[in-house]
């Protein structure tokens, strides 16, 4: 026998046996048409005497599979499954495991459903958000070892994607099942119209089943499956044959926001002024502050004042004080939620001050932020005030969002539900 570690290759032939995961699991080869001269009778004793290794290893027989059947035959249609609150729960009660080995599985249901979609020919996934890995809440090789001793209560050939932080490869993002598609399915294209995906993140209100049921915590198991277009199902749906559960989803959905939209209402105003003038905006971060004026504004000649590259507010009214004794119109690129930082630049002016208030949603703005098209600043995201005229602005103009796309890939990326 030898032993493989990682990135290392060995070959089998014919009747010879693989073990995944520490002996258990093995794997056998056969080969349809058997090569001349192979004695099938030692090759059945093989298998025998490995059968044997099994139960001296103290568990539970597997059944006899071979690579072929496992590796390229089955895996185009993908069964997928979240971790916690779908395969396992805690021991304790808690929403958090308090150990380690706090965990249980979830229902007794779940091993014998499993390995019938197995023999039905899926491949068994299990997707999971562990943000406390990044975090540093969470020590990688704690998880790997949790994960492994849950495949060992399950004795079943489970493929295992942990996202450890944010980003592409946090759900409701689908980085994980691209990767799988693209580089983790031995090239075999999964059939995504045969998969489906479980999960309890599932957007279901407080007393959504009898019996003091609590909200779910979000939505991202169900938006997941929704990017990907794949049926979904929550566990007690998909392991206990319970009716469909109510839901609510995000109000904000990126797949309907219109690129081809008005950009600012009343749609007949000027955004820029031939004489001099100071603009003031109003939004939240995310809200396409930047992006608008670096694209419509400052080209135009405007000086541009944003607390970000300046530091703080006074430093933004020097340069703005300073800008205007040259003879130069202002952008001020700031949140300025209330009317006390904007009479900051609109008091002292001397000149007509306007003010654009960035009309989009906190939801998209915060979606915006996390899919990192506009750029990502201090979230003071309280206390926003409308603008209105009686602060001495001569002009309010709404400006909408209206995403612009430098590639198809962002966009794809873009039209993701991000968070739930
Ligand atoms: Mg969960």
């Amino acid at each position: 026998a030898e032993a493989l570690g990682r990135g290392q290759s060995g070959i089998l032939t014919e009747s010879g046996t693989l073990h995944l995961v520490n002996q258990s699991y093995p794997f056998t080869v056969h080969f349809t048409g058997r090569p001349a001269g192979t004695p099938s009778a030692a090759s059945q004793k093989g298998l025998k005497s490995k059968s044997m290794d099994n139960g001296e290893m103290g568990r539970k027989a597997v059944p006899k599979r071979s690579i072929h059947e496992f590796f390229a035959g089955s895996p185009k249609k993908v069964a997928g499954f979240d971790i916690d609150g779908c395969i396992i729960t805690t021991k304790s009660g808690k929403v958090f495991p308090t150990s380690p080995d706090d965990w249980r599985i979830l229902y007794p249901e779940i091993q014998p459903r499993l390995a019938s979609l197995l023999k039905k020919g899926y491949k068994v996934v299990f997707f999971t958000n562990q943000m406390g890995i990044s975090r540093g809440k969470l020590r990688p090789e704690v998880f790997k070892s949790k994960v492994e001793d849950i495949l060992q209560t399950l004795q079943l050939p489970v493929q295992v994607f942990v996202a450890t932080g944010p980003g592409i490869y946090r759900k409701p993002v689908i980085g994980m099942w691209q990767h799988l598609c693209e580089k983790a399915n031995a090239g075999v294209t999964v059939d995504q119209s045969e998969s489906f995906y479980v999960g309890d993140a599932a957007g279901r209100p407080v007393n959504w089943a009898p019996g003091k049921k609590k909200k779910d915590f979000s939505c991202s198991d169900r938006l997941f499956a929704l990017n990907l277009g794949l049926q979904f199902h929550t566990p007690e749906e998909f392991f206990l044959g319970w009716k469909k559960a109510p839901f609510s989803l995000p109000t904000f959905d990126p797949r309907k926001l219109d690129s081809m939209a008005r950009l600012c209402d009343p749609p007949t105003a000027s955004l820029t002024s031939t004489s001099q003038e100071i603009i003031v905006a109003v939004g939240f971060p995310g809200s396409g502050k930047s992006t608008f004026f670096q694209t419509h504004i400052v080209p135009k000649g405007y000086e541009y004042v944003n607390r970000d590259t300046l530091g703080s507010w006074q430093n933004c009214v020097k340069a703005c004080e300073r800008g205007l004794k040259e003879g130069r119109s202002i952008a001020v690129d700031n949140t300025n939620p209330d009317p006390e930082s904007r009479k900051r630049y609109c008091k002292s002016a001397g000149v007509p001050c306007r003010c654009f208030n960035f009309m989009a949603s906190m939801e998209l703005a915060k979606h915006n932020n996390r899919v990192s098209i506009c750029s990502v600043t201090n979230l003071h995201l309280n206390k926003f005030v409308t603008p209105t005229l009686s602060e001495g602005f001569s002009e309010i103009l709404q400006i909408h969002f209206v995403p612009n796309f430098a590639d198809s890939q962002l966009e794809a990326l873009y039209r993701q539900f991000s968070e739930g």
